[in-house]
């Protein structure tokens, strides 16, 4: 097949990581282009309809959304803060509530408040709230000022940083209720307490802390506001084409050829995808037989049941915040959980959406199918499933009689969807046993290839939005970078 002209950088997969990675360096290079597996792009940030509902994916709410805050700032860079139309949760009440067996905590927007919520739910807990706070407001400062993408040192930080959730908050002599409030931030990143590094920890509570936020509209404006960006810029997006193999040369990577065929020259490809697929389209040999097994090796984060339902408005009106219903053993380590958004439907309707922890294994009987192939016993797995959660629901709730089942999925559904391995929602686990195979992954393995999406640096919006700043900044160096790192601390209105 006929080749066309070279592209500056050619960057696999449109999620959120890949597009805003393509948005960067279409203000920087000529040729950029964006390869997508499905004919509709925007990864996990895409919602889906059903009669009529919007069903959010990857996307239910955000941190640091606020004026002059990390995920603002990155929005305004890219182009796209005026595209999102976004409500701030927090304002009137809490952002979540977590209900366990005996207590109830409400997330407030704020460290402030977080403190004082925190002193007065748990009055015999003082001296290790002064100092977990203390440590947010540093982490909280850091993630503000986007340090870690400067050139400048970061400030070193406390090696405790790096050690499991459980362990510091034991070390910190935390009451148990106290642990079970703190631990839940762990689980957005679909991590457990005993698996999760403090710093990922702060980092992603600091987010929330600062401002949370709720798309207003569907999901697919999110992923519509990215790709018109980008088309805006020159970028090229090619969709409905999965990338079959990268092509290297004895100097590193040459292109990317796709399943139809198409070849795209490039001696810089970004992978916006698993690192795990990566390797799959790697020529044998391409990366050391050690690195690879490495990735291989990856443990993924557990997967995901979720279920979608509408419920009567009247009776069920929506809910402004979140709310986490949760488990925990004596020790007040989380054991199970369900995440629970009540927002508006359709007329006369709420629109109820569950997910709760589903590990692979509970659906590998169907792992040689495809979507809409599963058959009948899959679909009957799963309503099963659904309506159990809607029996839980309704001890929260109250009655749910009426509600209907619009939707639910799976791992095999994400997996399908985004090619993640056993459906991982969050990609591979940054668990603390993991996190120096997961740093390696910013070293390529390969000239000219680059990781991004949230395998890269952490996922989440927020940590997927950062990663593709820092595969940019290691593709075109510190001193080419310090213009788009000026640019970010300069805000709107460049
Ligand atoms: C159920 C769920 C709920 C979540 N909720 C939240 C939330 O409320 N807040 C939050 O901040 N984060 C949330 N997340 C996490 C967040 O959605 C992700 O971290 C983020 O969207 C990941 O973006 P990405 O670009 O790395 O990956 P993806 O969105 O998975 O994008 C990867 C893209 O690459 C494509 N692709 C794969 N293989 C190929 C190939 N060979 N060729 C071409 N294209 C390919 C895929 O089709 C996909 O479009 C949630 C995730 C899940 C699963």
């Amino acid at each position: 097949m006929e080749t066309e002209k070279p592209f500056d950088a050619v960057i696999i997969g449109s999620g959120i990581g890949g597009l805003s990675t393509g948005i960067i360096l279409a203000r920087l290079l000529q040729r950029v282009a964006v390869i997508e597996k499905n004919p509709l792009p925007g990864g996990l940030m895409r919602s889906y309809t059903r009669d009529g509902v919007d069903c959010p994916v990857g996307v239910h709410y955000f941190g640091a959304f606020g004026e002059g805050q990390p995920l603002r700032r990155m929005f305004d860079y890219l182009g796209v803060t005026d595209a999102v139309s976004a409500e701030r949760m927090g304002r009137d009440g809490p952002i979540d509530r977590y209900l366990f067996d005996d207590f109830t905590f409400d997330l407030p927007e704020g460290i402030d408040a977080f403190a004082e919520a925190l002193e007065a739910a748990f009055p015999e807990d003082r001296r290790p709230i002064a100092a977990i706070v203390e440590n947010l407001r540093a982490i909280a400062d850091l993630q503000n000022s986007l340090s870690f993408l400067s050139s400048a040192t970061i400030p070193s930080l406390d090696i405790d940083l790096f050690s499991p959730l459980a362990v510091y908050l034991t070390k910190m002599n935390c009451s148990t209720r106290l642990r079970s409030v703190l631990c839940v931030a762990s689980s957005w990143m679909g991590l457990s307490e005993h698996d999760c590094p403090v710093i990922y920890h702060h980092l992603a509570l600091t987010s929330y802390l600062l401002s949370a936020w709720r798309l207003r509209g569907r999901g697919s404006d999110l992923a519509e506001a990215f790709i018109s960006r980008f088309a805006g810029l020159g970028g090229s997006l090619i969709g409905n084409d999965p990338a079959a193999a990268i092509l290297t040369d004895g100097q590193g990577v040459a292109g990317v050829r796709l399943a139809s065929g198409r070849v795209l020259r490039g001696t810089r490809v970004v992978a916006a995808i698993h690192p795990k697929a990566v390797l799959a389209m790697l020529p044998e040999g391409a990366v050391k037989p050690r690195q690879a097994r490495r990735i291989r090796s990856l443990v993924e984060t557990e997967g995901l049941f979720a279920a979608n339902v509408a419920v009567d408005a009247q009776t069920h009106p929506p809910l402004p915040h979140n709310i986490y219903r949760l488990h925990t053993d004596r020790e007040g380590w989380i054991s199970d959980g369900v995440f629970y958004q009540l927002r508006a439907g359709r007329e006369g309707q709420s629109h109820l959406t569950m997910i709760t922890q589903s590990p692979f294994s509970e659906w590998r009987r169907w792992e040689d199918t495809t979507t809409g192939r599963r058959g009948a016993d899959y679909q009957e797995e799963k309503i099963r499933r659904a309506e159990g959660l809607l029996g839980k629901a309704e001890e929260i709730f109250g009655s749910l009689a009426g509600g209907k089942i619009i939707d639910a999925y799976t791992p095999l559904t994400l997996r399908d969807w985004v090619n993640s391995p056993e459906g991982s929602p969050y990609g591979i686990m940054r668990s603390v046993r993991q996190l120096p195979v997961a740093a390696a992954l910013n070293r390529a393995p390969l000239g000219g290839l680059f990781f991004a999406g949230q395998n890269a640096l952490a996922p989440g919006i927020l940590g997927t939005v950062m990663g593709s700043f820092q595969a940019v900044r290691q593709m075109i160096g510190y001193d080419r970078f310090a213009p788009v790192f000026e640019g970010l601390l300069k805000g709107p209105g460049r």
